[in-house]
């Protein structure tokens, strides 16, 4: 069984006056029912790490398909973990829509993020018009398919299922879409990797907070959640966490 994961993503949120957040939330009592990471701007993640001192994880919010070379401007995931990092988010909605992310594209930084020891936190998800035409199931499923390239590892992988139209609007699916869409992803990662699935965590994301946390994480095959918004503030997230049980 997937071991439970509370992932924040700050997107681009966060000055180094910010980090007060983290120590915060290291500060919190930790939880063993659950990992805890958050994703931070390139920026923060090394004195983030400083300061968790392995308390919580850190993770990155991209990184670029390649090792190293001329690309003014990017990442590599090799950075990332000399960083401090242990995971990085790849194929955002957010990644996908400004900056045309594609499912091959998004493939190619997995393989890159795992050969340099990192976690992948795979996102999928459709639009609200994409939903309207009934086609969530379908466009998920390519998505997956799509974004795990030959030679993905199971082990050093994490999905997180976050519908466009979820994200940062306090709209959140029924929950038998939610159940729908987990029981789907599950089905096609078994296929795929075998009993190896079973150990990959299936998050849920898109306006989490507080208050509908704890109903998200009853639902069957929910393992977790990516909380953009409810990250920033360390006794937000800590109210999210505590519901994961
Ligand atoms: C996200 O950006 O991954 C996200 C889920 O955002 P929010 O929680 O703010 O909807």
């Amino acid at each position: 069984m997937a071991r439970r994961l509370a992932a924040g993503n700050w997107k681009m949120h966060g000055l180094r006056a910010d980090l007060a957040q983290v120590e915060a939330l290291c500060a919190a009592p930790q939880p063993e029912h659950c990992d805890v990471l958050l994703c931070l701007p390139a920026t923060l993640i090394d004195r983030a790490a400083r300061l968790a001192q392995g308390r919580i994880g850190l993770g990155g919010e991209d990184c670029h398909a390649n090792t190293h070379g001329a690309h003014t401007g990017e990442i590599s995931a090799a950075m990332l973990k000399d960083a401090g990092a242990s995971h990085v988010i790849l194929g955002h909605s957010e990644r996908r829509a400004d900056h045309g992310e594609t499912d091959a594209l998004v493939a190619s930084k997995v393989l890159a993020a795992q050969s340099a020891g990192l976690t992948a936190i795979l996102c999928v998800g459709e639009t609200l018009a994409e939903r309207d035409a009934g086609r969530t199931l379908e466009v998920v499923a390519t998505q997956l398919a799509g974004s795990l390239a030959e030679g993905a590892d199971p082990a050093r992988l994490v999905v997180a299922y976050e519908p466009v139209w979820a994200i940062g609007t306090g709209r959140v699916p029924v929950e038998g879409d939610i159940l729908a869409v987990h029981a789907a992803l599950r089905a096609d990662l078994v296929q795929r990797f075998g009993a190896a699935a079973a150990d990959i965590p299936l998050l849920y994301g898109g306006s989490v907070k507080p208050e509908n946390a704890a109903q998200i994480f009853a639902l069957q095959d929910v393992d977790g959640a990516l909380v953009g918004g409810a990250s920033l503030k360390a006794a937000d997230f800590a109210q999210i966490i505590a519901a994961l049980n």
